[in-house]
């Protein structure tokens, strides 16, 4: 693409191109209308008609403006997301969430990763070490027997992110308080 043309004179190059007299020199071939609404500001066609009709506009006698795709994504507003309504279990351990977290420096027990336990009802939170990953379903019954002993209520489900993959391998059977959730 040739912008402009000049002749070299020593180490310079005289130029000798035509500007247009407006601000703007727009390459591009496009409709003087929507031209002269972006210069603008994308301002409005009711507003532009009155600065035609003024003889400001060169060019232009009388505004149509076409849809324009950066005003019409301009005038699109957020919609909120709906807030779901709470569905928090009503009781001790009939839900407890849970997941495997790996630490960058081990312990000083030896300790490479840690599990969690948050009880849905009363987001009571336990983190527990575990020196590899195969502790977890170990873990998962020692915590168990604990809360179940102290709460004398049985764990219904528990939401498991890392576990599942583990409790499947180990094949626990159906009668398991494992099960699997999309959360
Ligand atoms: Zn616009």
């Amino acid at each position: 693409m040739v912008v402009a043309k000049g002749n070299r004179i020593s180490l310079l190059h005289h130029v000798s191109a035509n500007l247009s007299s407006v601000s703007v020199n727009a390459l591009e071939k496009e409709d003087p209308c929507v031209l002269w609404h972006k210069r603008l500001g994308h301002m409005s066609e009711k507003g532009m008609t009155v600065l035609a009709k003024k003889n400001l506009l060169k060019g232009m006698k009388c505004v149509h403006l076409n849809k324009c795709a950066d005003c019409l994504v301009g005038k699109q507003h957020m919609v909120a997301f709906k807030s779901l309504p709470p569905h928090k279990k009503s009781e001790l351990l009939d839900l407890v969430h849970s997941d495997v977290c790996k630490m960058l420096v081990r312990s000083i027990g030896g300790a490479k990763y840690f599990i969690t336990f948050i009880d849905d009802f009363s987001r009571k939170v336990w983190a527990l070490p575990l020196k590899s990953k195969d502790q977890v379903l170990g873990m998962f019954k020692q915590f168990q027997a604990l809360v179940e002993r102290e709460t004398e209520k049985k764990i219904v489900e528990s939401i498991l992110g890392h576990l599942m993959h583990i409790a499947k391998s180990k094949r626990l059977g159906t009668n398991s308080h494992l099960q699997r959730h999309h959360s």
